[in-house]
């Protein structure tokens, strides 16, 4: 039977993973969640390290994608997951899951491969078009760019405040062309998010073309997150691990983590959750008062984790059934300061010549602030070579960049530039599609 989801402000069911994914949010501003999260078998969990990660993605996805026939989702988990996610040991009890090895070098590939891949198959069952409009501060943007470029029947705009992306992001954005438009807004990324919104509420726009999001709310981008747990624990066993881990997820708007909740109710054999962030510590706070008070987010190093308000936590939440205690029973949080994400940089290097960007630096701070008594693996959110101008004067090393980054940063920029304003960002989407 094909699996139901409602959303979590509770007025809207019975939807279908097709209309989930098209969607994101939920028409009543809530977060799907499927009506049911089944346990996986036995066996299968018990045989984890037998099986390789397209193996482990497709058992898990078949939970939630009947609608794919299984040979179909098969192929498409095998091209979407063409690059490997390595486990490394740091030391005795630590270890780091390197999520960063897709093609913008950041764990988000994996959710905007998979929503790109998942959306082109429903689209074209029906021969339908759908355009995609995304704000970015940079990340983001790069993901979606990427995963979405040469996808058929989809037309992505991705709008970017100009001058404040990175030079290596400004590339990641705006050199694919084809399906990809980047525009260039003299604004700020509030701007852009405010922009994007304005556009896909727009009645003359959204009434002759089909128009969606793909921002990290969407459940298309939280699924494919899953995979990675059970491989882990896939990779932990194949080291010769006999105990369940202890895992790290470095967060911000708390995607990863809810995958991973997601993943422990399918019966991921896990001890523990650690839910470290930088000083925006929203979750952390309440998992040690039962007060969830989002306030404005501040600056940090581990800017991609610059978040006040997490938009899972409604999930979270309901994964709980809104209970405290117990949501404290299995998730401890960790809050990071600047001082002591450097300071883990510069030891990790010196005594493991291992090089952290700031993000997976919160979570390994975070690790050995617990204290390391139980085996501990930590997710690699992104790799260290995006964040080099500020690695290399910190640790007076030169950090390469990786090829595969080394060769965009010689392509032609193409963006269209426009003002914060509505009738230029839709003249800008009507100079590339009839609407
Ligand atoms: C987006 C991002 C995060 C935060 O992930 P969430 O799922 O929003 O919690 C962490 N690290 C990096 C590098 C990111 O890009």
């Amino acid at each position: 039977m094909n699996m139901k989801f409602h959303s979590t402000s509770g007025q809207c069911r019975d939807y279908s993973l097709e209309q989930v994914l098209t969607a994101g949010l939920a028409p009543d501003g809530g977060l799907f969640m499927p009506d049911t999260i089944p346990s996986l078998p036995r066996e299968f969990i018990h045989n984890l390290p037998n099986h390789s990660f397209a193996q482990i993605a497709t058992r898990v996805a078949e939970e939630f994608m009947c609608e794919v026939p299984p040979t179909t989702l098969q192929t498409m988990i095998r091209s979407v997951f063409d690059f490997p996610a390595p486990l490394k040991k740091l030391r005795d009890n630590l270890y780091i899951l390197e999520l960063f090895h897709g093609p913008t070098l950041a764990f988000k590939d994996f959710g905007a491969r998979f929503l790109a891949r998942a959306l082109a198959y429903f689209l074209e069952r029906k021969s339908e078009e759908l355009n995609i409009i995304v704000a970015t501060s940079g990340d983001t943007g790069s993901a979606v760019a990427s995963g979405f470029f040469r996808v058929p029947h989809i037309r992505v705009f991705i709008l970017y405040p100009s001058g404040r992306v990175s030079p290596l992001q400004e590339r990641q954005l705006t050199t694919y062309g084809e399906n990809v438009t980047a525009l260039e807004v003299q604004g700020s990324f509030d701007d852009c998010q405010a922009l994007a919104k304005a556009a896909l509420n727009d009645p003359e726009l959204t009434s002759r073309a089909r128009f969606s999001s793909a921002n990290s709310i969407n459940f298309g981008r939280l699924l494919p997150q899953s995979f990675y747990y059970f491989h882990a624990a896939a990779e932990l066993q194949r080291a010769g691990a006999r105990e369940n881990p202890v895992i790290v997820v470095p967060s911000g708007n708390f995607g990863n983590l809810t995958a991973g909740l997601l993943a422990h109710r399918l019966g991921l054999p896990v001890k523990h959750f650690v839910a470290a962030t930088n000083r925006n510590r929203i979750v952390p706070d309440y998992l040690a008062t039962g007060h969830f008070e989002p306030r404005p987010s501040e600056a940090t190093l581990s800017n991609a984790m610059d978040v006040g308000n997490p938009s899972n936590f409604a999930r979270m939440l309901e994964l709980y059934q809104n209970n405290h205690r117990r949501m404290a029973r299995d998730i401890t949080g960790a809050g990071i300061t600047d001082t002591e994400t450097r300071r883990i940089i510069q030891k990790t290097y010196h005594d493991f010549r291992y090089l952290l960007d700031p993000h997976t630096a919160v979570g390994v701070a975070a690790a050995f602030k617990i204290g390391l008594r139980d085996l501990t693996v930590v997710l690699a959110t992104a790799h260290p070579a995006k964040f080099r101008e500020v690695l290399e004067p910190w640790l007076r090393i030169k950090v390469p960049l990786p090829k595969r980054l080394s060769q965009i940063m010689h392509k032609k920029k193409k963006s269209i530039i426009i003002k914060s304003d509505l009738a230029q960002l839709k003249q800008a989407i009507r100079s590339q599609i009839h609407v």
